[in-house]
Protein backbone atom coordinates (compact mmCIF):
# COMPACT_ATOMS: atom_id res chain seq x y z
CA UNK A 1 0.00 0.00 0.00
CA UNK A 2 1.30 3.37 -0.66
CA UNK A 3 -0.11 7.08 -0.81
CA UNK A 4 -1.03 9.55 -3.19
CA UNK A 5 1.39 12.29 -2.96
CA UNK A 6 -1.75 14.54 -4.52
CA UNK A 7 -4.44 13.62 -2.58
CA UNK A 8 -2.73 11.45 0.76
CA UNK A 9 -5.63 8.33 -0.52
CA UNK A 10 -4.08 4.71 -0.13
CA UNK A 11 -3.60 3.04 -3.40
CA UNK A 12 -3.60 -0.88 -3.39
CA UNK A 13 -0.11 -2.01 -5.05
CA UNK A 14 -0.76 -6.38 -5.97
CA UNK A 15 2.04 -8.02 -4.57
CA UNK A 16 2.76 -9.55 -7.75
CA UNK A 17 3.15 -6.11 -9.67
CA UNK A 18 6.44 -5.35 -11.62
CA UNK A 19 8.55 -2.03 -11.47
CA UNK A 20 7.12 0.45 -13.86
CA UNK A 21 3.72 -0.88 -13.78
CA UNK A 22 1.39 2.38 -13.73
CA UNK A 23 -0.89 2.45 -10.48
CA UNK A 24 -3.79 5.13 -10.93
CA UNK A 25 -5.17 6.36 -7.46
CA UNK A 26 -8.99 5.67 -7.65
CA UNK A 27 -9.74 9.19 -5.76
CA UNK A 28 -8.40 12.04 -7.93
CA UNK A 29 -7.21 10.29 -10.91
CA UNK A 30 -3.15 10.72 -10.78
CA UNK A 31 -0.89 8.13 -12.39
CA UNK A 32 2.34 6.75 -10.85
CA UNK A 33 4.66 4.50 -11.65
CA UNK A 34 6.07 1.74 -9.38
CA UNK A 35 9.36 1.65 -8.26
CA UNK A 36 11.00 -0.74 -5.98
CA UNK A 37 12.59 0.40 -2.50
CA UNK A 38 13.52 -1.70 0.25
CA UNK A 39 10.33 -1.86 1.97
CA UNK A 40 9.02 -2.58 -1.38
CA UNK A 41 7.39 -0.85 -3.85
CA UNK A 42 6.65 3.07 -3.70
CA UNK A 43 5.67 5.48 -6.41
CA UNK A 44 7.05 8.36 -8.89
CA UNK A 45 4.36 10.31 -10.62
CA UNK A 46 4.03 9.01 -14.27
CA UNK A 47 4.81 11.18 -17.40
CA UNK A 48 1.63 12.12 -18.49
CA UNK A 49 1.10 11.36 -21.78
CA UNK A 50 0.44 13.86 -24.63
CA UNK A 51 2.89 16.57 -22.37
CA UNK A 52 4.38 19.13 -24.01
CA UNK A 53 7.95 18.01 -24.66
CA UNK A 54 9.09 21.50 -25.40
CA UNK A 55 10.22 20.88 -29.56
ZN1 LIG B 1 -5.00 10.67 -5.25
Amino acid sequence: MVKCTECDAEIKVPSDSLVGEIVTCSDCGASYELIKVEEGFSIKPAQVVGEDWGQ
